[in-house]
């Protein structure tokens, strides 16, 4: 059997790995907290990333987050959804991997966060990568070398 090193495994290209942004649910900028709400119930995904109209990455959106907004002190003020713009709710400081990136900065970041946005020079958005896919290519790793030892 052919068995990669550590070293060599953790030099694979993170871009064989990504989802890709075809299949990633996203609102865009300019969007209401409405509309964004309304795709992380659907989709069930805590948080999902902001786009501009040029596919580049402008921040990332969450359930949690649009609930702090409408937060009052009696109760949730829904009625306020429509007029909140995702612009003014999401968070802009979030990890990015570029998608030349290696496995070991992708494992790096993902101790962290359960995904991370894959872009280019330009930071268009071109996929996730997910803390469940790396785990599940260790654990193809981590069996391999495991096998050939016995
Ligand atoms: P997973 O490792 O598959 O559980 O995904 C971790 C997180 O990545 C999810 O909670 C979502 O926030 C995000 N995510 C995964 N897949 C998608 C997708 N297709 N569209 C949007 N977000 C996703």
């Amino acid at each position: 059997m052919i068995t990669v090193s550590s070293k060599d495994f953790l030099q694979i290209p993170i871009e064989d790995y990504i989802i890709s942004a075809d299949k990633v649910a996203h609102v865009q900028l300019g969007n209401n907290a409405e509309h964004a709400l309304l795709v992380l119930t659907k989709t069930g995904y805590s948080s999902i990333p902001v786009l501009d109209v040029k596919y580049r990455l402008q921040g990332l959106i969450s359930t949690q987050q649009i609930t702090d907004e409408i937060l009052g002190l009696e109760h949730i003020e829904y009625e306020r959804l429509p007029s909140l713009k995702v612009d003014d709710i999401m968070k802009t400081d979030l990890p990015v991997i570029h998608i030349k990136e290696k496995f070991q900065k992708g494992l790096d970041l993902l101790v962290n966060n359960p995904y991370v946005c894959v872009v280019d020079d330009e930071r268009t958005f071109l996929g996730i990568l997910t803390r469940r896919v790396i785990l599940k290519q260790m654990k193809k790793y981590l069996y391999q070398t495991q096998e050939s030892e016995v």
